[in-house]
């Protein structure tokens, strides 16, 4: 059994032809817990987006021993669509799809597991509620229940705990190091380096290139750090130079 769960090979990944991310190479050992770091636009969520394959590469490659359903991904807060009218339980009764199908019966074994999640999440008595009327907090911790019912392999997470109170936050860390003690493998872009320097063992710094990927210590180092904003400095000036409505890059009249 390969001990491997991603591997990136000369990975490039483009919008529109613009490179996001550039020749990133290296790989996800299973049961590892890794985080993502770096400036914003650095390339994080189309890192996690191609990782689980959501997003082709431009040029090289993502090699998976896993299959797709084996993949459970928490996308960024501001891409979610809470404004769907469907209850908390139904929400977490989505992560039972892998095995029923989109239109097949839920069992019955499935409702009480989605129970079971909730109570995990601290959120028993809120089945009937409305996902609208829950608080961003509320609402992250139904997601990680969704999670749990879906019982996947490899759990991608981006800016889990992005606008969410202290207590929710610290709830949610719990999980993920239950998720590391079962021996899954999980992989979060993280802000915070704090919270990386006490929960994540390993990390992979990105300012668009790899910056340092291995050990959190070494991955955050004083140097590597420094030469993520230097990077990320770098493309700023870049960006000013090729605004749309620059007068360097307006097409002539
Ligand atoms: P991060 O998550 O590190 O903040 P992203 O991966 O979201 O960075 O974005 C990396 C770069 O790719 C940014 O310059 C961003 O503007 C660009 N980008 C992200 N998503 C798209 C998209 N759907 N279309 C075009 N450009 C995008
Ligand atoms: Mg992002």
């Amino acid at each position: 059994m390969t001990n491997t769960v991603i591997t990136l090979r000369n990975l490039t990944v483009a919008y529109d032809r613009h490179p996001a991310v550039h020749h990133i190479n290296g790989s996800i050992e299973r049961g590892s817990l890794t985080a993502i770091a770096g400036p914003n636009g650095a390339g994080k969520s189309t890192l996690l987006k191609t990782m689980m394959g959501e997003l082709r590469p431009a040029e090289g490659s993502v090699e998976h021993t896993l299959s797709r359903a084996d993949f459970g991904y928490l996308p960024q807060a501001a891409d979610i669509n809470r404004r769907f009218p469907i209850t908390v339980l139904d929400t977490v009764l989505m992560g039972a799809w892998r095995n029923s199908g989109a239109f097949g019966r839920i069992a019955k074994a499935d409702i009480e597991r989605a129970h079971t999640a909730l109570q995990t999440v601290g959120l028993e008595g809120f089945e009937k509620r409305h996902i609208g009327a829950l608080s961003a907090g509320q609402f992250q911790r139904v997601l990680f229940a969704r999670l749990l019912l879906q019982d996947a392999k490899v759990i991608l997470l981006d800016e889990p705990f992005t606008a969410i109170d202290a207590r929710t936050t610290r709830d949610l860390i719990d999980i993920i190091i239950g998720w590391h003690s079962d021996g899954r493998t999980v992989i979060a872009v993280l802000h915070d380096f704090d919270q990386v320097r006490s929960y994540f063992p390993q990390t992979l710094l990105i300012a668009r290139e790899l910056v340092s990927w291995g050990k959190t210590e070494e991955a955050l180092s004083p140097a590597n750090l420094l030469k993520a904003r230097a990077m990320a400095e770098r493309w700023d000036e870049d960006a000013e130079v090729c605004r749309p409505d620059s007068p360097l890059t307006r097409p002539a009249a």
